[in-house]
C-alpha cells in the first residue's frame, strides 16, 4: 500500500487554493480541508453574537468555550459552531475581511490547531489555508505555495462574487484582496509565507487543470519516494 501522504497548499487570497486542493484530493482519493472555513465560520460567530471584531481580548474571550464541529464532505469544509451551521454564510465579504482580522489572534488560532492536527494525522488528506506547511504540518510529505498576480487573483475573485450575487467593483475587489494580504503575511502569529520547503507555483497564466496536473505528478513522486 502506497503511503497516505499530508499534502500542504498555502498562499494568498484567490491563488486558486481551493480548486487545486479540492482536485488533488480528488485524483488522489484523499480528503480536503479548507482551513480558512475555520477561521470564517469563527468570524461569522463572531459578528452574529456582535463582538467587536478588533477587541482582541473579548474575541479570545468569546472564542475559547465555542463547540467546533467539522464534518469533511467530498467538496466542502462544513463547520457547525454550538449546533449552527455557518457554512453557507462564509463566502460574505464582512465574514472575509472579519475572519483576517481574527486570525491574527493568538488565541483564534490556538483553538483551531489541534482541530486541523486532528484532521491530518493519519494523512490522505490535502490541507489548504495559510499556514499549513510553515505551523500546522510542518512535516508534510508534500508542500506547495501557491500564487498569482494581484490583478489575475483580483479579477477570479471578483467573478466569484459576481456570481455569487454580491455587488462590487473589479478595483474594489483587487484592494480589499490586496489589504487582506498584507494583514496575513504582516502578522505576527503564523504568517503567509511559502515553508522553505515548498514547491512554489505561479498560477498566472496557468488553468486550474494544469496547476492540478503538475500538483498530481510531485505527489506521484513524493509518494514514490516515501
Ligand atoms: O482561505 P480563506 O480566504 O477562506 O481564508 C480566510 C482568512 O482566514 C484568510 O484571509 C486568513 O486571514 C485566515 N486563514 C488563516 N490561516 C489559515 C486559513 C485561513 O489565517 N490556515
Amino acid at each position: 500500500m502506497p503511503k497516505a501522504l499530508t499534502i500542504t497548499i498555502d498562499g494568498p487570497a484567490a491563488a486558486g487554493k481551493s480548486s487545486a486542493a479540492m482536485g488533488l484530493a480528488q485524483r488522489l482519493g484523499y480528503t480536503y480541508l479548507d482551513t480558512g472555513a475555520l477561521y470564517r465560520a469563527m468570524a461569522w460567530k463572531m459578528i452574529e453574537d456582535r463582538v467587536t471584531i478588533e477587541d482582541e481580548a473579548e474575541v479570545s474571550l468569546q472564542c475559547k468555550n465555542l463547540n467546533i464541529k467539522l464534518s469533511l464532505i467530498k467538496d466542502a469544509t462544513e463547520v457547525k459552531i454550538d449546533g449552527f451551521n455557518a457554512t453557507p454564510h462564509l463566502r460574505r465579504p464582512e465574514v472575509s475581511k472579519a475572519a483576517s482580522r481574527i486570525s491574527s489572534y493568538a488565541a483564534v488560532r490556538k483553538k483551531l490547531l489541534n482541530i486541523q492536527r486532528a484532521i491530518g494525522e493519519n494523512g490522505g488528506v490535502v490541507a489548504e489555508g495559510r499556514d499549513m506547511g510553515t505551523v500546522v504540518f510542518p512535516k508534510a510529505d508534500l508542500k506547495f505555495y501557491l500564487d498569482a498576480q494581484i490583478e489575475t487573483r483580483g479579477n477570479r475573485r471578483y467573478q466569484d462574487l459576481v456570481q455569487a450575487g454580491e455587488k462590487t467593483d473589479p478595483i474594489a475587489t483587487i484592494e480589499t484582496i490586496a489589504e487582506r494580504d498584507r494583514q496575513d503575511q504582516e502578522r505576527v502569529h503564523a504568517p503567509l509565507k511559502p515553508a522553505a520547503d515548498a514547491i512554489c507555483i505561479d498560477s498566472t497564466f496557468l488553468s486550474e487543470k494544469e496547476v492540478v496536473e503538475k500538483m498530481f505528478q510531485e505527489a506521484i513522486q513524493a509518494r514514490a519516494r516515501s
